[in-house]
């Protein structure tokens, strides 16, 4: 009856027929994650819409809205996590749609404004019912024989594809296969657990991404890219700091700017933002950033003096810039710029699987050898690095590739002084090959 009104009350008012259909829904897509359904309608305008959720069926009415030529309902035609069904029907000038799902879930919905590569948006997340957002199990810090726990962050994902590549490849694809490489390379190494932060084609709040890493109590976060330049002919592979005091590059506030709008592009409700804030707002903020800022610029050099041996490097310092995603306060992070894929041959390089293996074996490389120079306490590597000094004493060293003296002297716990000394070194240079005493304690 009431739609036999307004139909009426429409034609006494004389409406055009064009704003009858005001707006086209023209696509929609569905990415699944550990713990939520996203799917994602596009619409030619701001989309005004009702949604009722009723047991396992969740009903969206787009008002004034007519489905675009190109619209397939379809797309969930294959079997999907959480859903069973969509369908599409034109309901007077409304168009709805009926999600029939596999269960009970809790539909959060929220509308994007337009942003490359983007128009108007409507998102809508299903999360099982009482789940919330993906928690980590809090690692208990048992002391002598935890794992060092290296957290991988593949960048972008689902809604957000990052830098899109002259081959037409996506920067979220690309770096979710050399992430993999990273993480398993991690595990094989022994005493080492690597932490996929995103393992799947869907998107995570950049805030979401430190605080996973935050709650499984990582030593250190790895946030890894591709990037894209307007111009074809600039390549190379960088690593990032956090800096809250601007950029060290032009192309590298840039990037920060490009790399943190991916929260506008990959969508995040305002859910996802709720209760974060007292982390970050906390006066021990700038005081465990501070301590963190140079372990991360160490770990930094670590990789990207690895990366150097093994692929073209953009720059040859770490850099700083105001990485969003880097603003773990109690966690070194670092974020890893694999190549441009602006560039046609370091996208063609960065497909391919031999290179990203490469690339991989050059990251995991640099993160050990930062990690085996002050292992974190309570660790199973820290315990065996230690027995190894205590042999190692009163024996000879010979000096590798990216041994320093105090380096070596870290290794087997003395003192820099000291190593001199029982060298009779001059200076502090040591020379690769060369055999250093390493005096007994
Ligand atoms: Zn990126």
């Amino acid at each position: 009856m009431r739609i036999t009104m307004r139909l009426l009350i429409m034609m006494v008012s004389g409406w055009p027929a064009g704003t009858l259909f005001a707006n086209v829904l023209e696509n929609i897509r569905v990415h699944e994650a550990p713990d939520h359904t996203r799917v994602v309608f596009d619409a030619t305008e701001v989309v005004k819409y009702t949604l009722t959720n009723d047991a396992d069926k969740v009903v969206i009415v787009f008002a004034s809205t007519k489905p675009g030529a190109q619209l397939d309902t379809e797309i969930v035609a294959a079997p999907r996590q959480r859903i069973n069904a969509l369908q599409g029907q034109v309901s007077g000038p409304d168009y709805q749609l009926t999600i029939v799902l596999k269960g009970r879930f809790e539909p959060k919905a929220f509308t994007l404004a337009p942003i490359a590569p983007y128009g108007h948006r409507l998102v809508l997340d299903l999360f099982a019912a009482g789940s919330g957002q993906k928690k980590p199990v809090e690692a208990p810090r048992t002391q002598g024989d935890r794992d060092v726990l290296i957290a991988i962050d593949p960048g972008h994902g689902g809604e957000d594809p990052g830098a899109i590549a002259a081959n037409r490849q996506y920067e979220k694809n690309i770096v979710m296969q050399i992430s993999r490489r990273v993480a398993a390379k991690i595990d094989a190494l022994g005493g080492f657990k690597s932490l996929l932060v995103r393992d799947g084609d869907y998107y995570i709040a950049l805030r979401d991404r430190f605080e996973f890493a935050r709650k499984a109590r990582a030593d250190l976060f790895v946030s890894i890219h591709a990037d894209a330049f307007t111009r074809g002919d600039v390549r190379g592979a960088s690593v990032f700091t956090l800096s809250e005091r601007g950029a060290t590059s032009e192309m590298g506030r840039r990037l920060a700017q490009k790399e943190n709008s991916s929260d506008l592009i990959g969508g995040v409700g305002e859910v996802s933002l709720k209760g974060k804030d007292p982390v970050l707002k906390s006066v021990l903020l700038d005081l465990s950033m501070e301590g963190n800022r140079s372990a991360s610029v160490d770990a930094g050099k670590s990789v990207l003096s690895s990366l150097g041996r093994t692929t073209n490097l953009h720059k040859r310092y770490v850099e700083q810039a105001g990485f969003m995603v880097l603003k773990a306060p109690d966690i070194p992070s670092i974020l890893v710029e694999t190549g441009f894929l602006s560039n046609p041959a370091e996208a063609r390089l960065l497909s391919q699987s031999a290179h990203q293996e490469k690339v991989a074996t050059a990251i995991v490389q640099g993160i050990r050898s930062w990690i085996e120079n002050s292992p974190p306490p309570g660790t199973l590597l820290a315990k065996r690095l230690a027995e190894d000094r205590s042999r190692a004493r009163g024996t000879r060293y010979e000096v590798v590739r990216g041994d320093t003296l105090s380096r070596v002297a870290s290794r087997f716990g003395i003192s820099q002084r000291k190593l001199r000394e029982a060298n009779n070194l001059k200076s502090d240079t040591v020379r690769i090959g060369q055999v250093l005493v390493i005096p007994a304690s």
